[in-house]
């Protein structure tokens, strides 16, 4: 493998935990935060020939929380990949910061680090409900952060935002996204929430003391969402991406247009571009103890595979599923079955042909999911 990839760097550390998340991280600190970043520096050097001689093009440290890290910390990580790596002087280099870690200090040192792109962790701007949430800051930080970022010199601010939370009204949830568009951004990202096993929210939602959003609410929402970014001048990239012109995720992007990656971290995931995905296991004591060898599950992908991920990655985004890429990489018969299978989205109108490339409609936007099942193999 020779082409350019994307870098992503788990984290796994919070100082605390919200009660709704089950991505991987710990709330250990000090010496074990330590001891982390020599493993992930081991890694990076012994998982570097896997992805051959390209050039990385972009980098994400995601979490977990990012900004829990020292500077001192992340100059380590920084050097390692530059002494390790051939990263693109353009590279795109995405930090996810909690907004309570964001002063005028880290700012610029995050900037003479090289990172030029900051993702932060909002959710909301209502205070009760982050506390709700048990989130660590509140909607003036949040505010501060953005602030501190763009006048720093960090332009490149996206914002997450989560809708269909407990006692969140579409009101409510509708002067979130005026609030997020009335502050300087350029992306924007917002996810329904999705209750998982096993996290306290849904503990407390089964014992009746909070209620989830129901899904006409969340529909409601999601509209309101699509409306307040158009009108904010952000173009609707990805199903819950949005951002001004020419600043789309480019990180994110990789995922979605079959680019390798290599993840690196407990729980991090990679992709050869093809036909393999490989991801550490999520356990930061293991992890600690193989250091640069952490232990991990690989899965080779099949055929089918291959094309069902071609088709759920690329119809999520607005650049759509282009019918030439499905005939050179899985053959004419295989074209031949989607457009059969596309028939019957496309005269309900979920799904439209433009140049020889599928798209979701507006319609079929609120629909994705079931719509790319139909299509799948
Ligand atoms: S800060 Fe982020 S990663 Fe950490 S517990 Fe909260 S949602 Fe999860």
């Amino acid at each position: 493998m020779s082409s350019s990839f994307a870098l992503y760097i788990h984290v796994p550390f919070c100082e605390k935990r919200c009660i709704y998340c089950d991505f991987y991280s710990t709330t250990s600190g000090g010496e074990v935060r330590q001891r982390y970043v020599e493993a992930l520096c081991r890694e990076l050097i012994t998982q570097r020939e896997l992805m051959g001689a390209g050039e990385v093009k972009s980098i994400y440290f995601g979490g977990g929380t990012p900004s829990q890290l020292s500077i001192g910390e992340l100059a380590q990580i920084f050097q390692t990949i530059r002494l390790h790596y051939t990263v693109n002087p353009q590279a795109e280099i995405t930090f996810e910061a909690n907004p309570d870690d964001v002063t005028n200090e880290r700012v610029g040192a995050w900037q003479q680090l090289g990172i030029n792109r900051v993702s932060l962790g909002v959710q909301t701007f209502d205070d009760d409900l982050l506390t709700v949430l048990r989130r660590r800051h509140t909607a003036a930080q949040a505010r501060e952060a953005v602030r501190s970022l763009t006048e720093g010199g960090l332009t490149n601010v996206s914002v997450d935002l989560i809708y269909g939370l407990p006692l969140q009204s579409l009101a409510r949830f509708t002067q979130d996204l005026a609030e997020a568009f009335a502050l300087p951004i350029i992306h924007l990202s917002s996810y329904a929430l999705s209750v998982e096993d096993g996290t306290p929210l849904s503990r407390i939602i089964a014992r009746g003391e909070l209620t989830p959003a129901d899904d006409e609410l969340c529909l409601a929402c999601y509209e309101a969402l699509i409306d307040a970014a158009s009108q904010a001048g952000f173009t609707h990239y990805e199903i819950s991406n949005f951002a001004r012109e020419g600043y789309h995720s480019r990180h994110n992007t990789a995922y979605w247009d079959g680019t390798p990656y290599l993840g690196c971290g407990p729980g991090a995931h990679s992709y050869n571009g093809k036909d393999r995905r490989w991801y550490n296991l999520p356990h930061l004591a293991n992890y600690l103890q193989s250091p640069g060898t952490p232990p991990q599950e690989v899965e080779t992908l099949s055929v089918d595979e291959q094309y069902d991920d071609l088709l759920f990655t690329a119809l999520r985004t607005r650049r759509g599923l282009s019918l030439q890429t499905v005939a050179d990489r899985f053959g004419i018969h295989r074209l031949d079955c989607l457009r059969r299978q596309a028939e019957r989205q496309l005269a309900v109108g979920n799904l439209e042909e433009e140049n020889g490339v599928y798209h979701l409609t507006r319609k079929g936007i609120f629909i994705s999911d079931t719509i790319i099942s139909d299509l799948m193999a």
